[in-house]
């Protein structure tokens, strides 16, 4: 017999589950900072809380840099697994020492949140279960422990597993095997399965986070611009296409250059946020996503635009703090690039266009042609309007510069052409190449003498930036060494930039 309708509409609201929050609404309701003030998640933030319950994620992976508020959101984390969805959680630190500072610093204090007050027991006095290492709450149990000891790793099942500082682990030793891969077995038995890996990278060749990061989503949070509205991820960029920008030395000058050249000011930062959107390089890896996140999207004052500036002139003369620096303010692995090309160092930083390809913004394009004795490499270069400059593609031609071979390949790639990002399609407008080798210096230049207009000779002993020295009229080249290049690539303004946009404009 059916009931009224009045009564079924009566009945439905009580038959219905309580809300089901995610975990960005949970934390807005509940979660706590330090200061007992109610936590309002980042707008970068509240995916990847959510995408720490989406049952169609196993695993997330946050490489980041410091001031992303991250130790925020595994707290909140930390307590939806507490009281909204009972679970039994690790959290794993580097060292045991480290897990109990965190049990104290951090769980301790989320027993002043309302919400989990009645629930996460104190530590110690009222509930014998409950020690620094391990707490108990109705449905669910909280450990900590440190990546060196594998014990703690043993005979539990788990549903949710936060690696912490994972690039803070110790080599595994023994036979116990990666202590990830480790706690990770410990989720077999779940059936909401979770595994975070949370760090700061640190060295290219070892860093556990970076890796983590290239096998899932790669995921940047994108922002539009104000101007012209197209979306892209903040980049510190190479001080010559899109990035962070200031002049002399000077802090206060920092702005935003977009991709398309549009100049943003720090003022914009709020709203762009807002507006941001997690944009994945690879969105076909199933289970597993991961985020990439730098202090340049903090809306804190103390990460604002012209503190990172001036945090990057404090460190850049000393290698060590430049590490640091990038590690904790960029939220990259240090690369030590000492016996690296400087190309190489460029072309690594190009970080927002696909090799070969010229962004929107360039107008033409320029190559640089360095001779060895075994091979020719080739620099291709765009420039847009003012200062802009973008490394396209490098290419080693191998090859002995005394057999036909290499030069027939050079000249092919003058009628070559590079997809612009607009569509249509350009060729190289100039190629200066290095005529400074004693041993090469006549093969060169007779090689230069017959290759046709678009070719000349320079003298110099590295090509990286020869589109700017190699244009006409710049009959005596100035090197100013690889110090000074390196400050370019670390975002400082191109060494001869002054005497590139004269030169420019005798280019038009
Ligand atoms: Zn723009």
């Amino acid at each position: 017999m059916t009931p009224p309708p009045d009564l079924t509409a009566a009945w439905w609201p009580a038959l219905r589950p309580p809300p089901r929050l995610s975990l960005s609404e949970w934390a807005e309701q509940h979660a706590r900072l330090p200061d007992g003030s109610r936590f309002h998640p980042h707008p970068y933030q509240r995916a990847i809380l959510d995408a720490m319950v989406d049952p169609e994620v196993e695993r997330i992976t946050v490489m980041k840099s410091a001031r992303v508020g991250y130790t925020q959101m595994l707290s909140a984390a930390i307590g939806f697994f507490a009281a909204q969805q009972p679970s039994k959680i690790m959290v794993v630190q580097p060292t045991t020492e480290d897990a109990e500072d965190y049990s104290k610093d951090t769980i301790d204090p989320m027993r002043e949140w309302p919400v989990l007050s009645a629930k996460l027991a104190d530590a110690g006095a009222k509930n014998k279960a409950d020690t620094i290492k391990r707490k108990t709450f109705p449905g669910g149990s909280l450990r900590v422990a440190g990546a060196n000891s594998p014990r703690a790793f043993r005979r539990i099942d788990l549903d949710v597993i936060l690696f912490d500082e994972i690039d803070g682990y110790p080599a595994t030793a023994g036979v116990e095997g990666d202590q990830i891969a480790l706690g990770v077995k410990r989720l077999v038995q779940s059936v909401r399965p979770m595994a975070v890996l949370g760090s700061t990278p640190t060295i290219e060749a070892a860093s556990k986070i970076a890796d983590s990061f290239a096998a899932g989503t790669m995921e940047r949070f994108s922002l539009p611009c104000p101007q012209c509205g197209e979306y892209q991820p903040l980049i510190w960029g190479d001080g010559t296409g899109a990035g962070m920008r200031w002049r002399d030395n000077d802090p206060s000058t920092t702005h935003y250059v977009c991709v398309n050249g549009c100049v943003i000011p720090e003022s914009a930062k709020l709203d762009m946020l807002a507006a941001g959107r997690w944009i994945a390089e690879a969105p076909d890896v199933v289970g597993h996503r991961s985020f990439h996140l730098w202090s340049a999207y903090c809306p804190l004052r103390g990460a604002a635009w012209p503190i990172l500036v001036k945090e990057f002139l404090d460190a850049k003369q000393d290698r060590e703090k430049l590490q640091v620096w990038t590690n904790t303010v960029r939220g990259e692995c240090w690369v030590d690039r000492g016996e690296a090309p400087d190309w190489q160092r460029l072309y690594d930083r190009r970080e927002d266009w696909d090799a070969g390809t010229v962004p929107a913004g360039g107008l033409f394009l320029t190559a640089g042609a360095d001779v060895q004795r075994d091979r020719i490499e080739v620099s291709v270069w765009a420039f847009g309007r003012g200062k802009e400059s973008w490394l396209i593609d490098h290419r080693v031609i191998p090859g002995d510069p005394f057999t036909e071979a290499p030069w027939r390949a050079l000249a092919a790639m003058l009628g070559e052409t590079f997809r612009h990002h607009h569509g249509v399609d350009l060729s190289i407008s100039m190629l200066a190449i290095d005529a400074g080798d004693g041993v090469t210096m006549e093969v060169v230049k007779t090689w230069a003498r017959t290759a046709g207009p678009k070719v000349m000779a320079i003298k110099g002993s590295s090509l990286a930036m020869a589109p700017i020295l190699g244009l006409p009229a710049a009959a005596e080249v100035n090197y100013r060494g690889k110090k000074s290049l390196l400050d370019a690539a670390n975002g400082n303004e191109p060494p001869g930039s002054g005497d590139l946009a004269a030169t420019l404009k005798r280019f038009w």
